[in-house]
Protein backbone atom coordinates (compact mmCIF):
# COMPACT_ATOMS: atom_id res chain seq x y z
CA UNK A 1 0.00 0.00 0.00
CA UNK A 2 1.66 3.24 -0.87
CA UNK A 3 0.28 5.23 1.33
CA UNK A 4 0.63 2.79 4.74
CA UNK A 5 3.81 4.82 5.75
CA UNK A 6 2.55 8.05 5.29
CA UNK A 7 -0.37 7.14 7.88
CA UNK A 8 1.97 4.88 10.09
CA UNK A 9 3.83 7.86 10.46
CA UNK A 10 1.77 10.60 11.17
CA UNK A 11 0.08 8.38 13.74
CA UNK A 12 3.40 8.01 15.22
CA UNK A 13 3.80 11.21 15.18
CA UNK A 14 0.41 12.11 15.92
CA UNK A 15 -0.06 14.88 13.10
CA UNK A 16 -3.73 13.13 12.57
CA UNK A 17 -6.20 15.75 12.13
CA UNK A 18 -9.67 14.72 11.89
CA UNK A 19 -12.72 16.78 10.42
CA UNK A 20 -15.96 15.88 11.01
CA UNK A 21 -18.17 15.32 7.93
CA UNK A 22 -22.49 16.18 8.52
CA UNK A 23 -24.66 17.21 6.10
CA UNK A 24 -27.46 19.52 7.22
CA UNK A 25 -31.32 18.37 6.43
CA UNK A 26 -34.09 20.63 7.59
CA UNK A 27 -36.65 18.57 8.98
CA UNK A 28 -39.09 19.01 6.29
CA UNK A 29 -38.67 20.83 2.66
CA UNK A 30 -42.00 21.93 2.27
CA UNK A 31 -44.36 23.84 4.46
CA UNK A 32 -47.66 25.50 2.43
CA UNK A 33 -46.10 27.63 0.24
CA UNK A 34 -42.82 27.49 1.08
CA UNK A 35 -40.38 24.88 -0.79
CA UNK A 36 -36.46 25.29 0.52
CA UNK A 37 -34.05 24.32 -2.15
CA UNK A 38 -30.08 24.57 -2.51
CA UNK A 39 -28.19 25.31 0.27
CA UNK A 40 -31.62 25.61 2.65
CA UNK A 41 -32.38 22.42 1.74
CA UNK A 42 -28.96 20.15 2.27
CA UNK A 43 -25.89 21.44 2.51
CA UNK A 44 -23.43 18.91 1.46
CA UNK A 45 -19.51 19.52 2.72
CA UNK A 46 -17.45 21.25 -0.17
CA UNK A 47 -15.09 18.24 0.46
CA UNK A 48 -17.43 15.91 -1.60
CA UNK A 49 -18.33 19.15 -4.46
CA UNK A 50 -22.05 18.26 -4.62
CA UNK A 51 -23.68 21.18 -3.78
CA UNK A 52 -24.37 22.94 -6.96
CA UNK A 53 -25.45 19.36 -8.72
CA UNK A 54 -28.00 18.74 -6.06
CA UNK A 55 -28.81 21.99 -5.94
CA UNK A 56 -30.02 22.16 -9.66
CA UNK A 57 -31.76 18.86 -8.97
CA UNK A 58 -33.52 20.93 -6.55
CA UNK A 59 -34.95 23.39 -8.76
CA UNK A 60 -35.04 20.51 -11.86
CA UNK A 61 -37.68 18.83 -9.16
CA UNK A 62 -39.22 21.99 -8.24
CA UNK A 63 -40.10 22.76 -11.93
CA UNK A 64 -41.22 19.18 -12.44
CA UNK A 65 -44.08 19.53 -9.24
CA UNK A 66 -45.19 23.16 -10.36
CA UNK A 67 -45.36 22.83 -14.10
CA UNK A 68 -49.29 21.82 -14.23
CA UNK A 69 -50.13 24.17 -11.28
CA UNK A 70 -51.60 27.00 -13.22
CA UNK A 71 -52.61 29.26 -10.45
CA UNK A 72 -51.25 30.04 -6.84
CA UNK A 73 -53.93 28.29 -5.15
CA UNK A 74 -52.77 24.73 -7.01
CA UNK A 75 -48.93 25.61 -6.20
CA UNK A 76 -49.51 24.15 -2.52
CA UNK A 77 -50.88 20.67 -3.21
CA UNK A 78 -48.36 20.29 -6.09
CA UNK A 79 -45.57 21.51 -3.97
CA UNK A 80 -46.16 18.35 -1.74
CA UNK A 81 -44.71 16.21 -4.38
CA UNK A 82 -41.36 18.04 -4.33
CA UNK A 83 -39.92 15.99 -1.88
CA UNK A 84 -40.92 12.63 -3.19
CA UNK A 85 -39.60 14.00 -6.65
CA UNK A 86 -36.40 15.28 -5.23
CA UNK A 87 -36.11 11.53 -3.45
CA UNK A 88 -36.06 10.01 -7.55
CA UNK A 89 -33.21 12.40 -8.98
CA UNK A 90 -31.00 12.39 -5.62
CA UNK A 91 -31.35 9.13 -4.21
CA UNK A 92 -28.50 9.31 -2.16
CA UNK A 93 -29.20 12.34 -0.16
CA UNK A 94 -30.17 12.34 3.70
CA UNK A 95 -33.92 12.51 3.87
CA UNK A 96 -35.67 15.20 4.76
CA UNK A 97 -40.08 14.29 5.45
C1 LIG B 1 -15.64 26.47 -0.16
C2 LIG B 1 -16.76 25.83 -0.95
C3 LIG B 1 -16.46 25.02 -2.03
C4 LIG B 1 -17.48 24.41 -2.76
N1 LIG B 1 -17.15 23.62 -3.82
C5 LIG B 1 -18.11 23.05 -4.55
C6 LIG B 1 -17.79 22.26 -5.69
O1 LIG B 1 -16.64 22.05 -6.04
N2 LIG B 1 -18.81 21.72 -6.40
C7 LIG B 1 -20.12 21.91 -6.05
O2 LIG B 1 -21.00 21.38 -6.74
N3 LIG B 1 -20.45 22.66 -4.97
C8 LIG B 1 -19.47 23.24 -4.22
N4 LIG B 1 -19.80 24.01 -3.13
C9 LIG B 1 -21.21 24.13 -2.74
C10 LIG B 1 -21.97 25.11 -3.63
O3 LIG B 1 -21.29 26.34 -3.72
C11 LIG B 1 -23.35 25.32 -2.97
O4 LIG B 1 -23.93 24.08 -2.65
C12 LIG B 1 -24.29 26.08 -3.92
O5 LIG B 1 -23.71 27.33 -4.25
C13 LIG B 1 -25.64 26.30 -3.23
O6 LIG B 1 -26.44 27.15 -4.02
P1 LIG B 1 -27.57 28.00 -3.34
O7 LIG B 1 -28.22 28.75 -4.47
O8 LIG B 1 -28.41 27.15 -2.47
O9 LIG B 1 -26.83 29.01 -2.35
P2 LIG B 1 -25.83 30.18 -2.68
O10 LIG B 1 -25.02 29.89 -3.91
O11 LIG B 1 -25.10 30.43 -1.39
O12 LIG B 1 -26.79 31.39 -3.03
C14 LIG B 1 -27.51 32.08 -2.04
C15 LIG B 1 -27.62 33.52 -2.45
O13 LIG B 1 -28.55 34.19 -1.59
C16 LIG B 1 -27.99 35.43 -1.24
N5 LIG B 1 -28.61 35.85 0.02
C17 LIG B 1 -28.33 35.42 1.27
N6 LIG B 1 -29.11 36.03 2.16
C18 LIG B 1 -29.91 36.86 1.46
C19 LIG B 1 -30.93 37.78 1.82
N7 LIG B 1 -31.32 37.92 3.09
N8 LIG B 1 -31.54 38.47 0.84
C20 LIG B 1 -31.19 38.29 -0.45
N9 LIG B 1 -30.23 37.45 -0.86
C21 LIG B 1 -29.59 36.74 0.10
C22 LIG B 1 -26.49 35.21 -1.15
O14 LIG B 1 -25.78 36.41 -1.31
C23 LIG B 1 -26.28 34.27 -2.35
O15 LIG B 1 -26.04 34.96 -3.55
C24 LIG B 1 -18.81 24.62 -2.39
C25 LIG B 1 -19.12 25.45 -1.29
C26 LIG B 1 -18.11 26.03 -0.58
C27 LIG B 1 -18.46 26.94 0.60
Amino acid sequence: MPWSHAVIDCVERRAVTGTPIAEYVPERLVNDRLALVGDAAHVPTPMTGNGFSASFKDALALAECLIDASTIRAYVPALLGYPITLDRLLPGLPKSI
